[in-house]
């Protein structure tokens, strides 16, 4: 696996400073091939591998992964990003009813997808109502109204018996329908080709103009691996469409047209498919594709769990120096940068005895405020930092106009240090425990 061939080609590579183009670039070759066989399509491999080097050649070496550990952190992280960006709700029309259409290969699923959404959307209080525009296939409209009828949703189709009949026209149709019948959703299901053809495309094109559909959805086999590249870009230029569902995310497929179709495409992907019952069905996570598409996950839980256990070692370290009052600016930040990265500030506030008193004052620090502070800590030198004592009236003042806040803040920051450094102490005292500190069970 990926993960065996990362700690055999890493085993000896501890950098210093940043990551060594070493590292990045042994790392790049092993997720090279794991995307390739995850089926992503060669030249999104290409452009993805190379943001990544870039991203990860800036990177400091981190203290709680090893360098291998950390391409594939920055790795996930891009992956979630691309697959997930904007991830976003289905659009809904401002004057009912709003037209989803759906349109893709044969067999790709847009039918079975029309009972799945039908279900789902009727479960949110909405009442869909199902349009047969498939005509080409013998079987096709009784297969959407089978679907329907599980869902519990109708379906327009065209009046048996009066030869093939137009999707336009159905289509059309159908629309007035959920108008004069109160439907506030219409699926439109349409007709696949084996492959991409001309006349599908047409066909897809002229329905999309008659129904004007305020979201087209590519519906896409995950199983189809390097061919997602091709057939998106057909669709995309011949109907155009606004999201994409993945389906069929229950074969063994690693999901590598995820990526493709979403790098080639810039739509975002908004439903995934996962089985042939109705309910086998969600929205889209772009991180179990991302953990998917790599083949890895339990790699990435580990690094995870190394990252936290780290973040808990800094904790308590800082802790104990809290209590044994050689707390420096220095700490203050690391402390705050390490409760941001973990939550809650009770996980490291319940390692003090007693610490309730500061721990109300904590949680009024919000996300915005902690940026502040950071922006002022970090424009102090050094030696202010370990001793703030040195910081007088003159230091202040450029201390606040480099870090963009008014001098007040940084004296509020200063005070506020001086604070907690008095309270720390005092709760020491109380509670008997200093630097050599044992002070978690
Ligand atoms: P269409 O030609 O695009 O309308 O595709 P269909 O909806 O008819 O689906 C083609 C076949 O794929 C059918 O046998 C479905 O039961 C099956 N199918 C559709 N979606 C899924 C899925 O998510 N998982 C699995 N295992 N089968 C699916
Ligand atoms: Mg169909």
């Amino acid at each position: 696996t990926l993960s065996d061939r990362l700690t055999s080609v890493l085993q000896n590579l501890r950098g210093k400073g940043k990551l060594s183009d070493a590292d990045i670039d042994a790392t790049a070759r092993e997720i090279r091939i794991a995307l390739l066989e995850a089926d992503v399509a060669l030249p999104v491999v290409r452009a993805f591998i190379a943001k990544v080097k870039e991203r990860a050649k800036g990177a400091e070496v981190s203290e709680a992964l090893n360098p291998a550990q950390q391409v594939i952190k920055i790795v996930n992280e891009e992956l979630v990003a691309i697959l997930g960006g904007e991830t976003r709700r289905l659009n809904l029309a401002k004057n009912p009813p709003t037209v989803l259409m759906l349109a893709g290969l044969q067999g790709a699923g847009k039918t079975t997808l029309a009972g799945k959404l039908a279900l789902w959307l009727k479960k949110q209080g909405h009442a869909p109502l199902l349009v047969a525009c498939d005509l080409q296939r013998p079987n096709a409209v009784n297969q959407l109204q089978v679907v329907g009828e599980r869902a519990g949703v109708p379906t327009f189709a065209p009046e048996p018996g009066n030869g093939v009949g137009d999707p336009v026209d159905v289509a059309r149709r159908g629309i007035d329908e959920a108008r004069r019948s109160q439907h506030d959703i219409v699926i439109v299901d349409t007709a696949g080709r084996l492959g991409v053809d001309e006349e599908l495309m047409r066909q897809a094109a002229d329905i999309r103009d008659a129904v004007q559909p305020d979201e087209t959805l590519f519906v896409v086999d995950a199983m189809i691996g390097q061919d997602a590249v091709t057939t998106a870009e057909a669709f995309r230029d011949g109907v155009g469409f606004t999201g994409v569902v993945l389906t069929k995310l229950d074969g063994d497929a690693r999901g590598g047209a995820a990526l493709s179709v979403r790098e080639v495409t810039g739509q975002p992907i908004l439903f995934a498919s996962n089985g042939e019952k109705l309910e086998d069905f969600d929205l889209f996570h772009p991180d179990r594709m991302a953990s998917r598409i790599l083949g890895m996950g339990d790699m990435l839980t580990l690094i995870e769990q190394a990252e936290q256990a780290f973040d808990q070692d800094k904790a308590e370290q800082a802790a104990q120096k809290l209590g044994s009052g050689e707390l420096t600016l220095e700490d203050f930040l690391e402390q705050m940068l390490a409760v941001r990265k973990m939550g809650p500030i009770g996980n490291l506030l319940g390692m003090l005895p007693g610490a309730g008193q500061m721990k109300d004052q904590l949680a009024q620090v919000d996300d915005k405020s902690l940026d502040r502070l950071q922006a002022i800590i970090r424009g102090m030198t050094p030696a202010e930092r370990a001793d703030p004592k040195i910081i007088n009236a003159s230091r202040r003042q450029r201390i606040a106009k480099g870090s963009g806040v008014a001098v007040r803040e940084v004296n509020d920051l200063v005070n506020r240090f001086y604070d907690a450094k008095k309270m720390m102490q005092q709760m020491a005292g109380r509670f008997g425990f200093g630097g050599a500190g044992n002070n978690r069970k």
